[in-house]
């Protein structure tokens, strides 16, 4: 039997449900069950794909190429569970799947309506693909009193009564402020959340109360009194360190066994926490640090390179440092901005994926700074493509190399994608296009030269790799790019989309037109990265 988890959350949002879904999911899954987790976001967007990174942070990408929320690339670093379009659904998505339909006539005749129809669409979700699990985790984004978020606590609470008894429980998170003038933990808003949950007809089994200072038993008791649950069930979330020591902090509060406790679950085995204790020793007792600089555009929100900062730490486990990131803002470069006094301190530098021609010429002037001094380097998509263009102009004698995706150019070292082959069959794109969901989106395998550095690295020829991207490297210039020291590693298998670049006379210097932060783990850290992040040790003895 699938038993299913619903997590809403209280008071105000940023209260990490994201993290508390996959910090549980990976109890759940030390104790031997199989999880899944799902994401409903109530806005209208159909995908966070058109959204800036400043509205909605980073876009996650799944091997089946879904332009998802940020909090799937949590589930998947915690659970090690790739996700998949199906874990993500927002309203949007589910109103144009119904007026789709509407619009096809298949309601024959009926008032199309929010219950029943957007409810049953958002069940439907909820329950398809789980067969195989033994838990599935629903977290609804925003706030419970959001006007947007109703028909998703609706289907919940409608779907708490369609599965059996014991099937499913409701996990609501809160924060329980500290208010420094009195001195005191402050209850009441927990209290008027849960009411405002219970007046949908949603009564929480758990709640895991955030909160800056140890909850006192009274106000523990207090909450329980009041929002009609056990105390045992109201979990005080105190800040972790890490993000990756909330799994042992909610297992010594009793989340888990609280989880279990309300399914009626008596005889589960207790949790394999070894995963875990051995990344907290590799963070906790880092033997060195490095300094890696990631010149980009979107600097002002950490968000943003979610992944890519989780990875470059992952790269750090790996290799017992500390990574301290120092973000940089490519446009400060193009501003007048000393290049040399910001990069030189730098250990590795990374120019991460973006869009658009702002920063652009600052983060080419990185990788020349790279290049030219020896210091690790790592392009990741539009990153690897800056690195086309840089080595084009400064070791291969193509002064006016550039990309199509910044205006016209008689140099296209970097142009549109108009044809490529997905497992879908062919696919064709025109600068018309409609710009959401349409880019090259998902896994996709490269092969790799055998004897290229990234082949050392990765210990295969045959990779698989996430995509998200409309523009590409042109083969067309590989002959003149190589001549420059830039030599193409790895190409799709047809052999006409470059994937990888590399200077083999260079300490480190690699450039990916897809995206390797998203599957880096951190009891599993992707290769590139723990790779780049040892030469940035190399660096580091060197400065
Ligand atoms: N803007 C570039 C493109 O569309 C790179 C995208 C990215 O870095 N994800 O190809």
């Amino acid at each position: 039997m699938t038993r299913y988890i619903f997590i809403t959350g209280g008071v105000v949002s940023s209260l990490g449900k994201g993290l508390m879904a996959a910090s549980l999911a990976a109890l759940l899954q030390a104790r031997g069950f199989r999880v899944r987790i799902r994401k409903f976001d109530p806005y209208l967007n159909v995908d966070p794909g058109t959204m800036s990174p400043y509205q909605h942070g980073e876009v996650y990408v799944t091997d089946d190429g879904a332009e998802t929320d940020l909090d799937l690339g949590h589930y998947e670093r915690f659970t090690g569970v790739s996700a998949r379009q199906s874990d993500n659904v927002t309203q949007g998505r589910v109103y144009q799947t119904i007026i789709q339909r509407e619009r096809r006539g298949d309601y024959l005749g009926a008032t199309v309506q929010v219950i029943p129809h957007v409810t049953d669409e958002i069940k439907a979700f909820a329950l398809a693909d789980t067969d195989d699990l033994d838990f599935v985790l629903c977290e609804i984004g925003g706030t419970v009193g959001d006007i947007e978020s109703l028909p998703f606590m609706e289907a919940i609470r409608q779907l708490h009564n369609d599965l059996d008894r014991g099937q499913s429980i409701f996990v609501h998170v809160t924060l329980v402020p500290y208010i420094a003038a009195a001195g005191e933990l402050k209850t009441k808003p927990t209290q008027r959340s849960v009411r405002d949950l219970t007046s949908l007809g949603i009564q929480p089994d758990i709640l895991l109360c955030r909160c800056e200072h140890p909850l006192p038993d009274s106000e523990r008791q207090k909450i329980a009194l009041f929002c009609n649950v056990r105390p045992e069930a109201v979990i005080p979330a105190l800040d972790a360190r890490s993000i990756y020591a909330v799994p042992h902090q909610y297992h010594a509060e009793g989340l888990d066994e609280e989880v279990l406790r309300a399914f009626g679950i008596k005889d589960a085995p207790a949790p394999q926490l070894a995963r875990w204790d051995d990344i907290m020793d590799r963070q906790q007792n880092p033997e060195g640090e490095v300094t890696i600089g990631v010149v980009g555009k979107y600097v002002g929100l950490l968000d943003a390179y979610k992944s890519l900062y989780e990875a470059l730490s992952h790269g750090g486990l790996a290799n017992r440092v500390k990574v301290k990131v120092k973000w940089i803002d490519a446009e400060l470069f193009e501003k007048g901005d000393d290049i040399i006094a910001s990069l030189e301190p730098m250990h590795g530098i990374l120019v991460p994926g973006g869009f658009g021609v702002r920063g652009s010429e600052g983060k080419i002037a990185s990788v020349k700074f790279a290049r030219e001094r020896n210091v690790p380097f790592f392009g990741i998509c539009l990153g690897m493509q800056m690195a086309c263009i840089e080595g084009a102009r400064n070791t291969a004698g193509i002064a006016q190399a550039s990309t199509t995706e910044f205006g016209e150019t008689s140099e296209p070292v970097v142009g549109l994608i108009t044809e490529w082959m997905s497992t879908e069959g062919l696919q064709k794109r025109t600068a018309d296009t409609d710009l959401g969901g349409t880019m090259r989106l998902g896994a996709y395998p490269a092969k790799l030269t055998g004897n290229s550095v990234v082949a050392g690295i990765y210990g295969t020829n045959d990779i698989s790799e996430r995509h998200r991207h409309r523009y590409e490297v042109n083969a067309g210039y590989r002959d003149r790019l190589e001549k420059g020291g830039l030599i193409f590693s790895g190409m799709s298998p047809d052999g006409t989309l470059p994937e990888i670049v590399e200077r083999p006379d260079h300490p480190w210097f690699v450039g990916v037109q897809f995206h390797p932060e998203l599957k880096s783990k951190p009891f599993d850290p992707h290769p590139l990265f723990a790779s780049f992040i040892e030469a940035a040790v190399k660096q580091s003895r060197l400065v």
